[in-house]
Parts: C-alpha cells; structure tokens; sequence
C-alpha cells in the first residue's frame, strides 16, 4: 500500500529540501533576486592602480543573510538549464554595471566565471552574445559587444572538449572579450592546452598564494607560474592576496596583478562608484 511513505524519511527530507531550493532558486533568477558582488583587480605596479573587478554571485536569503555561492552554484549546476539561465543573468547584469562605470573609467574590465557546465551544450558564446545584446537592446551603438569583459574558466571547462571550447573562446575574442584561467594549477589539465587555446591571463590559485611569502616550494611554484605565463605572451594575476609581505613577494616575482581581501573584500555594486573615485585608474 502506502509503505513508500516510509521509505528512508532522512533521504526523502533530503530530496525534498534540495527540490524546495531548486525552485527557489529558479525563481530568484527569473526575477533578479541574486546579487553580484565586484572585487578589485589591482595592476602590481607603483601605486597599485584599479584594472577592473571580478563579479561574484551571492543569494540574499529572507532572513537577511547572503548564501555564499558553494551553497548554490552546485545546485545550479545539475542542471543545463538552471545553470544557463544563471549564467545568463550573471552576464546580462554585469554588462550592465560595466556599462554604467565604463562612462567614467573607460579602460575598466569586469571578469565573470563560466560554469565549466556551461560548455556542455553547443553554442555557449553565441547564447552570451544573444544575452548581452538582448540587454542591449536598441541602445546598442554597434560597437564590439563583449568589450571589456572577461571570462574566468577553470582548467576542467578547457579539458572537456578541447576542439569545441577552443571554438567557443575565439567566438568570444572575436566578439571583445579576453579569456583568463581560474584557479590556475589546482586543475586536471595538461600544459599543452595552454600554447593552443587564446588565454589572456593566468589566474593563481589562492591555495599557492596563501603561505607563499613563507614556504619556499608555494613561492616556487607561484614564480614558475608568473614566468611560464610571461614566455607565453600572458599576464599572470594572484589570487587571495591577504599580507603586504605576500605582495611584496608577487612583485619581486613579476606577477602582474593582484586581488585579495588584502586589497579589497568583495562589494555590493552600489558601493563600486565611492571605490572608483578613491582609487587610481589602471
Ligand atoms: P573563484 O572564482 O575562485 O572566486 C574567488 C573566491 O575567493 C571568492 O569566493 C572570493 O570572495 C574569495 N576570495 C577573494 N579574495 C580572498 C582572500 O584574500 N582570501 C580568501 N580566503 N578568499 C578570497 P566566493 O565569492 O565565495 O566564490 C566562490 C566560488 O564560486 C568562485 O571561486 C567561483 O568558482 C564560484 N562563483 C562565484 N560567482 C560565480 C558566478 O557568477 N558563476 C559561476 N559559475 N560561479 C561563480
Ligand atoms: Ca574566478
Ligand atoms: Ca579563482
Ligand atoms: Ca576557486
């Protein structure tokens, strides 16, 4: 009869709650309730002037909290769909600051992480194109769509497929983006894809960064990466900058810029404009 009632309570709860979520994440996309926090990129020369910032979502909840992404990006990311349309948002509303803080900062660039699901279904760079000129609308003035923004994919997104995401990144060059590499060196991927695939700038994972003014082989390895960049034609960026003495060291290293809590924490867009006026311009 109804013995299915009663069938692992603590799974079915489980499921429950991941469905409840899925919907109400669903619609939070649908009606803009996410929110993208922008953390600056600071070039590492005298006087640390501002390169852009790096978009990174967040969830307000009804109890006023934020849900830091690893709390819903993988839950987002089970599914094609989900995962695209918040992609799609993330595109659309940063496009739309860089829009507003390019006016006065015209060099300005803003990096947005691509899901490496994103690249699972054909056509990843004509769907954010769409998407930016659909926020576009009849405003858009026929200059290079993607200026000024850049995309952050994780060694995984590249080794997928690599014809395929080789394709998808030269549709986005093409249309006025540039290519980072996020979480540089935690992935599984092999060098090779970096001589072949249009990669603009190599991003150092924090996990090296974090002990590297204090532990010979992270500074190794962090040096390897900032040269390995450099005679590849690319810049190289550090993440989780925390200490001066972590930025006195990528500096005698070359690394090319930085960003950090050292720096700057993640803000609310709204607070972007008063950093902007503070700071130099890159
Ligand atoms: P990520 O792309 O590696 O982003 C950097 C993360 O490090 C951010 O966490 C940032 O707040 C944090 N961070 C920055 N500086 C420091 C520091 O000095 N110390 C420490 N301990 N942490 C620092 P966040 O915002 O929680 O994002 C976590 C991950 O979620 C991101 O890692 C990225 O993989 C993913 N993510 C964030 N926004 C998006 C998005 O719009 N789309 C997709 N697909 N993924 C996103
Ligand atoms: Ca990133
Ligand atoms: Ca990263
Ligand atoms: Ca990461």
């Amino acid at each position: 009869g109804a013995s299915w009632r009663y069938y692992e309570p603590a799974m079915n709860d489980a499921v429950l709650r991941r469905i409840e979520l899925e919907t109400r994440l669903r619609d939070a996309i649908r009606i803009g309730a996410l929110e993208l926090h922008y953390q600056p990129i600071h070039a590492l020369r005298d006087g640390l002037p501002l390169l852009g910032f790096e978009a990174l979502v967040r969830w307000p909840q009804p109890d006023g909290t934020l849900l830091p992404p690893a709390q819903f990006i993988p839950l987002a990311e089970s599914s094609a769909e989900l995962i695209d349309a918040l992609g799609a948002w993330v595109c659309a509303t940063a496009l739309h600051h860089l829009t507003l803080w390019r006016r006065d900062h015209p060099g300005l660039t803003l990096s947005v992480n691509l899901s490496a699901r994103q690249f699972d279904r054909v056509g990843l760079a004509d769907r954010v194109i769409g998407v930016v000129a659909a926020s576009r609308g009849e405003s858009d003035d026929g200059q290079v769509p993607l200026q000024g923004l850049e995309f952050e994919i994780t060694e995984g997104a590249m080794m997928r497929d690599p014809q395929r995401t080789h394709e998808e990144l030269m549709r986005l060059r093409e249309a006025g983006a540039t290519i980072a590499i996020d979480d540089f060196g935690t992935g599984y991927s092999s060098l090779a894809y970096l001589k072949q695939l249009p990669i603009d700038r190599l991003k150092i994972d924090r996990t090296f960064v974090r002990d590297l003014d204090r532990d010979a082989d992270d500074a190794a390895i962090v040096l390897a990466a900032v040269e390995l960049a450099h005679r590849l034609g690319r810049a190289a960026v550090a993440e989780g900058v925390e200490r001066p003495t972590q930025l006195h060291a990528l500096r005698a290293m070359g690394c090319d810029a930085v960003q950090g809590y050292g720096l700057a924490q993640p803000m609310p867009a709204r607070q972007v404009p008063a950093y902007l006026r503070g700071v130099a311009a890159g």
